[in-house]
């Protein structure tokens, strides 16, 4: 189920891509699944500009499918393809009369062949996207609905032993609280990419999925829109995330994550519990590690439990013992050594299986802590260092693997076998092993 949830919520995350690539985001961070670009969550879906059309150009994927000839020759064959997935439909008890009136004049949305190979040049730093998603207004915002919606969070809190203030993080960084969930239509973007491009398959049970949902009206044909991959709602279901973890929390018979609130709540809660969410337990603290700390400990496959942390001189910042000294968690230095660690547990993990990007994570986990009354972030972030381009993660990941350094296949993401490398070079060049890849470390690597 994990892997495939991360596969989920990577797609769905994939819409804001293109929009966060108009200012300049996406694919700095660090991830372990490197198949797609960088998914940005925070505006999902709010492409402003849906009246843009396809560039005609080829996918920045190279993928046979996503060249203009095959993508035009799909187009061609939209009608079939659809036609071919009613048998498919019909063992889904979707009724003939729901297909047709749900696929009736379905076009496909090549714009989406774009964006799914969007490739941003420039991308921003980590400290940036923790600021922009944790900001006073989705704080403030934050606690209004928390106080709005009080029972209901107390009732879901009970049924699913989930934080409420994650639930509500996770509502405010995916769609800034509702307010930009996407305005593609589901139907249509799901439709467009189970017959184009380089998806199909995958999609093709999307599609499926999102046509039970009109057929069994849980959400409001007019309302299932979302991103361009299908995401919709305030916390970004994708369809077959919806069939396994949507839930009608307030009884009314339906399952609605666009416009229940009680059924947004708990049904994003029950995915978190589905995923393993740790009743009790929050994602993790920010840390001070000692001087002279050996960085090559910060890596997720290295999990001490806090009381062993704590034996190696890994203090809260702000002090005081760790709750629950015996739950094990692993060290994250996202920006290095000059930067702020945290120890993370497993319910960062879980989080991390919602939304994949470390960077989102931690900024769902940050900001459930300033909902609850917890300050900002205390230490430094290494704001004079320069992020390195596509261009330069590029050479980067080459000159390593030329030096006999396993990154994978260099692929521009500085995902975690990228940064075991750094590490591991860094090591053997008298540097702090912390696997943060900046210009000055890009430059020692030209060198000699
Ligand atoms: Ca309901």
């Amino acid at each position: 189920m994990r892997g495939r949830d991360t596969k989920v919520r990577m797609l769905g995350r994939l819409a804001a891509a293109a929009a966060f690539a108009a200012v300049g985001a996406t694919a700095a961070l660090a991830q372990t699944d490197d198949r797609y670009p960088r998914p940005t969550s925070a505006i999902t879906g709010s492409i402003p500009n849906q009246q843009q059309s396809w560039s005609g150009e080829p996918g920045a994927s190279g993928h046979p499918l996503m060249q203009p000839d095959a993508i035009l020759a799909a187009v061609a064959d939209f009608k079939n393809c659809i036609e071919r997935m009613w048998p498919d439909a019909a063992r889904r008890n979707i009724s003939r009369a729901s297909f047709e009136r749900f696929t009736a004049g379905l076009e496909p949305d090549l714009r989406i062949m774009d964006l799914m190979d969007a490739q941003p040049e420039f991308t921003k730093a980590f400290w940036d996207y923790i600021d922009a998603l944790v900001n006073d207004e989705r704080i403030a915002k934050g606690r209004d609905i928390l106080k709005q919606y009080e029972p209901t969070f107390a009732a879901v809190e009970k049924a699913y032993g989930v934080d409420r203030y994650t639930i509500v993080a996770i509502w405010g960084i995916e769609t800034k609280y509702g307010a930009v969930a996407g305005d593609r239509p589901v139907i249509r973007s799901t439709a467009t990419l189970a017959c184009v491009g380089r998806r199909q398959a995958y999609f093709k049970d999307e599609f499926l999925a999102a046509l039970e949902i009109l057929h069994r009206g849980d959400v409001k044909p007019e309302l299932l829109r979302g991103s361009w991959a299908g995401a919709f709602g305030a916390t970004q279901f994708m369809p077959t995330a919806f069939k396994r973890y949507a839930v009608d929390f307030d009884g009314d018979g339906r399952r609605d994550v666009v416009e229940s609130v009680p059924d947004i709540v708990a049904s994003t809660a029950n995915h978190l519990k589905k995923a393993g969410w740790v009743t009790g337990q929050t994602w993790g603290y920010e840390v001070m590690v000692p001087q002279g700390f050996n960085y090559m400990l910060a890596d997720p496959a290295h999990r001490l439990t806090l009381a062993e942390w704590a034996r190696m001189g890994v203090q809260r910042v702000g002090g005081g013992a760790f709750p629950r000294a015996g739950d094990r968690a692993y060290l994250f230095v996202p920006a290095g050594a000059r930067g702020p660690s945290f120890l993370m547990l497993d319910n960062f993990r879980v989080i991390m299986k919602y939304n994949p990007a470390e960077a989102y994570a931690l900024a769902i986990g940050h900001l459930a802590d300033r909902l609850r009354g917890g300050g900002p972030i205390a230490q430094a972030w290494p704001r004079d260092e320069r992020v390195l381009s596509r261009t330069e993660r590029l050479e980067l990941q080459q000159r390593l693997a030329d030096r006999g350094f396993d990154i994978g296949e260099p692929n521009g993401r500085l995902g975690a076998k990228t940064r075991t490398a750094v590490r591991d070079f860094q090591a053997r060049n008298g540097l702090i092993p912390d696997g943060f890849a900046t210009a000055s470390l890009l430059d020692r690597l030209r060198g000699p």
